[in-house]
């Protein structure tokens, strides 16, 4: 599998560490009343079949967060963007 790092080029997939799906999104404070939103955030995951984003580390590479657009079910990668970038995106949809 070849990942597309925006800014090494194309790498393969051993030089990535995968962190999950970047589609939850994180609760913005940390008040004792968040707590639910916090437990369901880091511990009650979906296992999604089909095209996901997700995080990716290039670990092996310029060490950036990245996002990868890919298929579970396939491993067909579609592209990947900078973390900063997917973030940036989602927060204009909201
Ligand atoms: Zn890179």
């Amino acid at each position: 599998m070849l990942i597309p790092c925006p800014h090494c080029g194309t790498r393969p997939v051993e030089e990535f560490t995968f962190l999950g799906d970047a589609a939850p999104t994180r609760p913005t404070t940390n008040d004792p009343s968040s707590m639910e939103a916090w437990y369901e955030y880091v511990y009650l995951r979906n296992n999604p079949r089909g095209r996901i984003d997700e995080y990716a580390h290039h670990s092996g590479g310029c060490r950036s967060w990245l996002v990868v657009q890919r298929n579970t079910e396939t491993h067909e990668v579609y592209g990947a963007v900078t973390a900063r970038d997917f973030a940036s995106r989602k927060e204009a949809k909201a």
